[in-house]
């Protein structure tokens, strides 16, 4: 049964890190809500014609735009390429993200930090900054409150496993941006939310073994990693005017109970 959020068909919804995994799963859900919707990774998937095609057979409109978010220059790309694609933005998802690697204190060296902090952090900066003046355009044009929904993590509750201290302070700057945002941009109509996984069974697990794997399952109420689809709902509640239009600097844990904040 799919989730239905009428007031998202032809909503203009830019999905960055969307190849797979959660902004995938993210995208197809809004094309089946009749968005317009931007898929976004560094470098087009394989089978890019075919999750383009069924996301049209689904009722959304949808385009790939290859952008590598961790550089200033390439968040801005995405942004023109998206504008120039779909005339504007009304909903941006900051999904792109990831660990870069697993490194204890002692083992981070300069190169490391820019890595995790330029993906994690600064690509959600800059296209949220140069996303702003449509989203502004977008709210004052529908009377509507445009969206800004960024990924978070649990990491950045606990402060992150073995090796992720950076990826998980990262997240926690996140979560931390989105307060100073909601106070100088809700005047202009924008709403800055967070959508927080716990463990969500992606290629972002790919390092672990079956025995950790079980272990974390353990540590989970609901007994299991969470699925990509699951994490979705979140997104069209946070981007939907009609369900949310009043709900702004909150975070949605999607974790099976894992953390409680
Ligand atoms: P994933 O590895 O399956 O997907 C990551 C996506 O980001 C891919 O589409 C990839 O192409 C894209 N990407 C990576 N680097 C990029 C770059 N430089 N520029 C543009 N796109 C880039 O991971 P996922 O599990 O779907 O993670 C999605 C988000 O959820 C991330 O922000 C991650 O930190 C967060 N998250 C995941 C989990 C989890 O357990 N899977 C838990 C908490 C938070």
């Amino acid at each position: 049964m799919t989730a239905s959020f009428p007031d998202l068909k032809d909503k203009r919804v830019l999905v960055t890190g969307s190849t797979m995994g959660i902004g995938l799963a993210t995208a197809q859900a809004f094309a089946r809500q009749g968005a317009r919707v931007g898929l976004n990774g560094r470098k087009a998937p394989q089978h890019v014609d075919d999750i383009l095609a069924g996301m049209h057979a689904n009722g959304g409109q949808a385009a790939f735009f290859a952008a590598d978010l961790s550089s200033s220059d390439g968040c801005a790309q995405l942004i023109d390429a998206f504008v120039a694609r779909f005339g504007g933005i009304d909903v941006l998802i900051n999904n792109a993200g990831g660990l870069v690697g697993r490194k204890p204190l002692e083992a981070i060296d300069d190169a490391f930090f820019d890595a995790v902090t330029d993906l994690n952090m600064r690509s959600v900066l800059m296209t949220t900054r140069f996303a702003l003046p449509h989203l502004r355009e977008s709210a004052k044009r529908s009377g509507q409150t445009a969206s800004v929904i960024s990924v978070g993590s649990i990491a950045g509750h606990t402060g992150g496993g073995p090796g992720a201290s950076l990826y998980g302070a990262s997240k926690a700057w996140l979560h931390n941006i989105h307060k100073n945002w909601v106070d100088f941009h809700t005047a202009e109509g924008i709403r800055f939310n967070i959508v927080s996984p716990g463990t969500v069974d992606t290629a972002f697990h790919a390092d672990k073994t079956e025995e950790v794997r079980q272990r974390i399952s353990a540590s989970i109420p609901m007994g299991r990693f969470g699925k990509a689809e699951e994490m979705a709902p979140a997104f069209l509640f946070f981007a939907s005017h009609v369900c949310s239009g009043y709900v702004t600097g909150q975070i949605l844990d999607v974790n099976g109970g894992q953390y409680m904040p």
